[in-house]
């Protein structure tokens, strides 16, 4: 008989997880609380303008392509890749827009910055080697199941095990390679990509280098929310339902085993679940008689983020898709995000504009800005007053950068923030990556793709193993197919 399995949750890595384990030939429902499929990627239009909800940086855009492909040889996934990785504004007003591969990096930073061109080679260079050899055994497998740890790939990674800079924060490595502190802030800024700080992050973090300069970001064609979307359609041709508006209430068990789900429209019986709602919010919630991992999950969180959706009246030629306009004082500000739990003063502010290459998604001669500002976990603070303040620190920073006021230009606004992405997405206080990165062992300390005490119970998505972002949720959802396989051994000969 065809096994049953129901996802909580339809963020990337459930959704992933519902192509996987659809190939493996289960019989898939997906449950979502909200109206939309998609999780965080997802879309709002507003008067002409398109923007993308929540993430913006797309990396490896293979993974996609890859995970069609599971249920459609033929499918694609269309993106164009970026020729620039970020364009970098400081405050006394240098401006560098940062290219993508090694040649262009390490020439930009020889002339803006004065870099040793040799220092800058060697650090990408360590950069693309660190990164070939920990993806293999950090990324793609279980670090809780010994028989996906050994074999020939964790050989290659310890033979490199001197070369991580294990004593290092991503800080103190890049110090060691970059004079300026400007090149020391852009390599610095790959923590956030996570939601942690680089001056506790493990140096080994720095491998987020190799997508961000060596290989570059992408952009899906139609925007971010073609990621979602896509492996929607797929898996709903495939014969994998979906319920919306139907959150999931409790995981139901018996003697150790997983045998179905409540919901708010009611019980269903199913031989697996895969949560891909936020770790702490499924034990805390839907598994209140069972003992959680308390030490996995009293780590610190990674940060929020506070969002501007701005339609903006007029085109900048002097931004690009992704434009960064740095503080003077980096420590300070993740002291502020992760220490006082506040927002700094002078905060760092990325801002995103999709139409600069998805024309479609502004009216002609205007722009979509995305305007984020990372920002600390929900812990009761006047987010109101908050936001306001923090609303005209961006306004007078970006005005001042670009050397006209951006007020009058906003034609339209929403906001996200961190009581929203609790209420909205439920992560826990707001945090957008489960765990922060912020000691050596956070590698570690993130939940597995399995449960150890319920047989039947999975989890994928970027608050478990392997952690933050779009691929190492995808990667999720193929290490929790493994595991199903090697826990049920009818499914064992199914690709
Ligand atoms: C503002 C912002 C910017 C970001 N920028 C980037 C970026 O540039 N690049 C990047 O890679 N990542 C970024 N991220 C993180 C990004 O969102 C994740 O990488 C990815 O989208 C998370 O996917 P996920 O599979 O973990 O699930 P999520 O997208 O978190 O989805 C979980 C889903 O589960 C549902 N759910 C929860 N509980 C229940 C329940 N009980 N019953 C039913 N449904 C439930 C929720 O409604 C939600 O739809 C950003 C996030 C935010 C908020």
């Amino acid at each position: 008989m065809q096994m049953k399995v129901g996802i909580i949750g339809s963020g990337i890595g459930a959704l992933a997880s519902a192509i996987e384990l659809k190939k493996l030939g289960l019989d898939v429902t997906v449950f979502e609380a909200n109206a939309v499929i998609g999780g965080k990627i997802v879309e709002q239009h507003l008067n002409g303008f398109r923007f993308d909800m929540g993430p913006s940086v797309f990396t490896e855009p293979e993974l996609m392509q890859t995970l069609l492909t599971r249920l459609d040889p033929n499918a694609n996934f269309p993106y164009r890749e970026l020729p620039e990785s970020c364009r970098y504004f400081f405050n006394d007003g240098q401006q560098v827009v940062l290219p993508v591969h090694k040649h262009e990096v390490v020439q930009t930073l020889k002339d803006h910055f004065g870099e040793d061109a040799s220092k800058s080679k060697a650090y990408l260079n360590k950069m693309e080697a660190n990164y070939r050899a920990i993806y293999p055994v950090f990324i793609e497998i279980s670090l809780h199941r010994w028989k996906h740890l050994v074999g020939f790939p964790l050989w290659t990674a310890l033979k490199r095990l001197f070369k991580y800079g294990l004593h290092l924060t991503m800080n103190q490595q890049n110090r060691q390679f970059f004079k300026n502190p400007k090149t020391v802030q852009i390599f610095d800024r790959m923590a956030t990509y996570n939601g942690s700080s680089p001056y506790l992050a493990p140096a080994m973090l720095n491998i987020i280098s190799q997508l961000e300069f060596n290989e570059g970001p992408a952009m899906p064609e139609g925007g971010m929310v073609q990621i979602t979307r896509r492996a929607h359609q797929l898996a709903a041709q495939h014969d994998v339902k979906f319920h919306t508006n139907e959150r999931v209430l409790e995981i139901l068990h018996q003697n150790s085993t997983i045998h179905g789900l409540k919901t708010t429209k009611g019980s269903y019986d199913f031989d697996l679940v895969v949560s891909n709602m936020d770790i702490h919010y499924t034990y805390e919630r839907l598994l209140p008689s069972v003992k959680s991992p308390r030490f996995l999950l009293k780590q610190e969180k990674s940060s929020s983020a506070v969002v501007f959706y701005w339609g903006i009246s007029r085109a900048f030629p002097a931004l690009g898709v992704h434009n960064i306009f740095f503080t003077e004082d980096y420590q300070a500000e993740f002291k502020a995000i992760f220490e006082s739990k506040t927002l700094h003063p002078d905060p760092t502010v990325y801002v995103h504009i999709s139409s600069k290459v998805e024309t479609a998604d502004a009216p002609a001669g205007k722009e979509n800005w995305f305007v984020m500002v990372n920002a600390p976990i929900n812990v009761g603070q006047d987010w109101d007053a908050e936001i306001q303040l923090l609303r005209a620190r961006i306004l007078e920073k970006l005005s001042k950068a670009l050397n006209t006021d951006i007020e009058p230009l906003i034609e339209v606004e929403q906001i996200n923030e961190p009581r929203l992405i609790d209420a909205r997405y439920s992560g826990k206080q707001g945090s957008i990556y489960g765990n922060a990165s912020n000691n050596a062992f956070a590698a570690f300390l993130r939940h597995p793709n399995f449960s150890k005490k319920l047989k039947g119970l999975y989890f994928a998505g970027v608050t478990v193993h392997p952690g933050g972002g779009i691929p190492l949720a995808i990667n999720s959802a193929k290490i929790v197919a493994r595991c199903v396989q090697e826990d049920y051994p009818s499914l064992r000969n199914k690709a």
